[in-house]
């Protein structure tokens, strides 16, 4: 699927020379972009796939296989957790209203849900009628009709999700479960665990810029993840995350948009009002070591604001940086990654 106004994000390895190789270029992946000041080379790959742009590089194997099974593996959670592909598990349950969903499914679930109720449906697990009115994925997005809006927000209803075993329930037919907010991360986490058990030790997982590192880079020094600007053209950027092993995850309002009539709308929608949030925030960083925690914690302190969201991030232990729309950037206390 063409975004159009999407800012695309390339993955960028730095080597010592400084020389630089532009590696993607594809239609999509956004948010963060890598530079590694390593003296070894990376075997890497590029794959299109959850509407994104998918690299993985991997420092310590000369293996190209173990790469390919990593998209395989993208592809397959892709499959049980798309909300428009037709044969995935969420687009059953959507559509019949109840289903028997497989252990990972649930688990995405049973997270989001926890999300929703921690943020008080700021973050909200059944957004789906919202975000399907709204189909930021689709070729020209258009404003939909403020009536249509009004009637999604009837349904939107996460406290009235059941789940008995695998069996789950949603609270009426014009209600859904979109996983969009979380299923990166959490792919990316069982990416890692694939790798780590093949004995990997340095490589870096970037699903659209949901970014997870492997270890440190070979030389034992931490990779340099940098986080664009959300002002800039793609691939600007201001600062940039040094870390091991951990997952830097950005949400913001810079991702997916279109402009209308001057106005510009972004994909974290407001479960209250149907429309984009507008709360003065461009985009904000999780730095945690699961990333469906960094994914899930970008998109909630989003929906949060500012303040609340500062302290949201600090409940969970994760350091975070917020980029306000008038430029300025706010670190968490004792940020630690500059
Ligand atoms: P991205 O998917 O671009 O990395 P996020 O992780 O912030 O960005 O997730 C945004 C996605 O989450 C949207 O595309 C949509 O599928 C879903 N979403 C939008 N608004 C909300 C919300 N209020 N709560 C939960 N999920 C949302
Ligand atoms: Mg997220």
């Amino acid at each position: 699927m063409k975004k159009k106004t999407v800012i695309v994000m390339t993955a960028l390895f730095f080597l010592m020379t400084g020389a630089c190789a532009g590696l993607s270029g594809g239609t999509a992946g956004r948010g963060t972009s890598v530079s590694t000041a390593a003296s070894v080379s990376p075997i890497t790959d590029i794959t299109e796939a959850l509407n994104t742009s998918i690299t993985i590089s991997i420092y310590d194997s000369t293996d190209k296989s173990l790469i390919v099974q990593c998209f395989d593996l993208i592809k397959k959670y892709e499959k049980m957790f798309s909300r428009t592909d037709k044969d995935s598990e969420i687009y059953a349950l959507n559509e019949k209203g109840e289903a028997d969903v497989s252990d990972e499914t649930l688990e995405l679930i049973k997270t989001g849900l926890q999300y929703s109720k921690d943020t008080n449906g700021r973050f909200n697990i059944a957004i789906e009628p919202l975000t399907s009115l709204w189909n930021f994925s689709s070729e020209s997005p258009k404003v939909p009709a403020d009536a249509d809006i009004k009637k999604a927000l009837d349904h939107l209803d996460y406290t009235r999700i059941k789940i008995e075993g695998n069996h789950v329930t949603l609270p009426d037919k014009g209600s859904g479960i979109d996983l969009g907010a979380i299923a990166k991360g959490y792919i990316a986490d069982k990416v890692k665990t694939f790798l780590l058990d093949k004995g990997v030790k340095s490589a870096l997982i970037n699903l659209g810029g949901n970014v997870l590192l492997v270890g440190s880079k070979p030389d034992g020094s931490d990779f340099a993840v940098g986080l664009q600007d959300p002002f800039g053209n793609r691939n600007e950027y201001k600062d940039v995350v040094k870390a091991s092993d951990l997952s830097i995850v950005t949400s913001g309002t810079y991702e997916r948009n279109f402009t209308e009539n001057g106005k510009t709308y972004h994909h974290i929608l407001n479960p209250a009002t149907g429309y984009p949030y507008d709360n003065g925030l461009a985009a904000v960083t999780i730095i945690s070591g699961k990333s469906v925690e960094g994914d899930a914690l970008s998109t909630s302190c989003f929906a949060l604001g500012l303040e609340d969201g500062m302290k949201f991030a600090e409940e969970h232990g994760v350091q975070t940086l917020f980029v306000t729309t008038d430029g300025s950037y706010h670190y968490s206390k004792g940020y630690s990654y500059k």
